[in-house]
């Protein structure tokens, strides 16, 4: 009993285990749980089945430094989808007091001051100067 006890044990401490990769596919399964019995289509169904081998595979594997790539490629994706979905609540929010356009030469996002008209914007970024609309 105590080597079976002893062998599980050690099963359980090299695996890989939970990271933010196996948090959003296990969001994504439950989505597609909710959208199967939403719609009854046996294609949630599959891509459920999928994604539950998927995260349970990753989980119990023993690749950390694949598992680790695979996490920070998804991490650097995610973090560039939620700064976009930032900057536009930003926006949003600004709306009525300020202007956002982008820099012609380097692509800066700029946060100009909501003055209607024509101006020339200096880019702090690469000291550029143009012209923008308001
Ligand atoms: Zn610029």
């Amino acid at each position: 009993m105590k080597n079976f006890k002893e062998k599980l044990l050690n099963f359980f401490r090299n695996i890989y285990g939970l990271d933010q990769l196996n948090i959003f596919i296990i969001c994504l399964s439950v989505v597609c749980v909710i959208l199967s019995s939403i719609f009854e289509s046996p294609v949630f169904g599959f891509i459920n089945l999928v994604l539950q081998i998927l995260w349970f595979c990753r989980f119990f594997s023993r690749n950390y430094v694949l598992r680790s790539n695979e996490n920070r490629k998804f991490l650097s994706i995610f973090t560039k989808i939620k700064n976009k979905f930032d900057l536009e609540k930003k926006k949003f929010s600004e709306r009525k007091t300020h202007a956002y356009r982008k820099c012609p030469h380097c692509k800066a996002n700029l946060r100009l001051p909501r003055k209607k008209g024509r101006h020339t914007v200096k880019c702090p970024k690469c000291a550029e100067h143009f012209e923008v609309k308001i």
